[in-house]
């Protein structure tokens, strides 16, 4: 792998994933449009570095996608570009309809273009990595087994039916032109760079500034968190050893409900900036129409066929993320 693109490259994971290509000296370039979702500074330091590349691009727009690809001549391309918060899903879901659903079939159809064109040799390289959620199975109840592979699909929002449809997309575009692709589905993420207005990064930044933390319903919704740096690396691990056609799902089997993870972070916002009582500014709001109530992912697949394992652990990297956004404060302020 010597040339590569990412889709959303600007966004909280596409940001990570380019730092670690970038440092293996892998040529990325990035295609994003820079939504209001692309992290501020989120190439600062690596604008200058020779692996990187980058380009104000919608993923809609089929002429501009195929000139890359001709001009670039990818080896493999990892797909992220996509409208991401459930929130904005539930208000406004057309963007998410042409981004998630359009955009993922203008990316294969150009890809397929392209891919049909280059030489045997670079064909047996390519594959395209379309990368999506845990929200496409829909929710569990407690004590329900885990999601795996084999999973119904059960999409419940705007954003998951929109990423489902992604997945479908991608999976015809294997079985029907042959076009090498591999779909990853993960758990929520967590680290640095996420944008500002999902849950963890809320909740730290209105500790950090002492004003009220809102939490939906009852706060007693599980997530599976994984560190984003955990994510990028399984998606390199899986980009390099997944096997065409297939899924694999990511998730380093982390549980946790809301309300448990605000008052972890109140207390480490506490130690860390010598604040007291944060968790009285916990603020139950009306709960978010058709919230799913618990997600989680078995990840015995990933980690026995791909050899991945997560290396981060949970307490000690919400640490590390509280103490990046008091660090990181005049990024994340503008
Ligand atoms: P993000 O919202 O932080 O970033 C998305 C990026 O895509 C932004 O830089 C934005 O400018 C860009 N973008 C949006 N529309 C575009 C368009 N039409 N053309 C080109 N670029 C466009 O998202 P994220 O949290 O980094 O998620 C990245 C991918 O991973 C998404 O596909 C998401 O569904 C998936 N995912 C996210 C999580 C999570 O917890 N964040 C978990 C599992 C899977």
């Amino acid at each position: 792998m010597k040339k590569v693109i990412v889709t959303g490259g600007a966004g909280f994971i596409g940001s990570n994933l380019v730092r670690f290509l970038i440092k293996k000296k892998i040529h990325t370039i990035v295609i994003d449009k820079l939504t209001y979702a692309a992290v501020p500074n989120s190439f600062k330091g690596i604008k200058e570095n020779k692996y990187f590349d980058f380009k104000r691009i919608d993923i809609t727009d089929q002429k501009k996608i195929n000139s890359i690809l001709e001009k670039f001549k990818p080896d493999s391309i990892f797909h992220l570009a996509a409208e991401s918060h459930v929130d904005r899903s539930i208000i406004a879901p057309a963007d998410f309809i042409s981004t998630n659903i359009i955009g993922t079939y203008n990316l294969l159809d150009c890809s397929y273009s392209y891919w049909k064109k280059i030489s045997q040799k670079k064909k047996k390289i390519f594959k395209f990595l379309h990368v999506s959620t845990d929200e496409v199975y829909g929710d569990l109840k407690k004590g329900d087994r885990s999601f795996n592979e084999k999973s119904q699909y059960k999409p419940n929002s705007p954003y998951s039916a929109s990423k489902a449809s992604s997945d479908h997309l991608v999976r015809a575009w294997n079985k029907t032109y042959n076009l090498p692709t591999i779909i990853t589905n993960c758990t929520n993420n967590y680290g640095p760079y996420q944008n500002p207005e999902k849950f963890i990064p809320v909740v730290i930044m209105n500790a950090i500034k002492e004003k009220k933390i809102p939490i939906y319903g009852d706060g007693m919704q599980i997530r599976d968190w994984i560190h984003v740096q955990d994510h990028v690396r399984g998606l390199f691990e899986v980009m390099k050893k997944g096997k065409v056609g297939k899924t694999y799902n990511i998730s380093s089997k982390c549980e946790k409900t809301n309300i448990y993870l605000a008052n972890l972070i109140c207390e480490i916002v506490e130690k860390k900036m010598g604040k007291k009582n944060l968790k009285e500014l916990i603020d139950f709001v009306r709960d978010r129409p058709g919230h799913d109530r618990r997600y989680a992912l078995d990840n015995k697949k990933v980690i026995s066929e791909i050899k991945w394992v997560p290396k981060i652990k949970f307490e000690v990297g919400i640490k590390k993320t509280v103490e990046w956004y008091i660090g990181n404060s005049n990024l994340w302020k503008s």
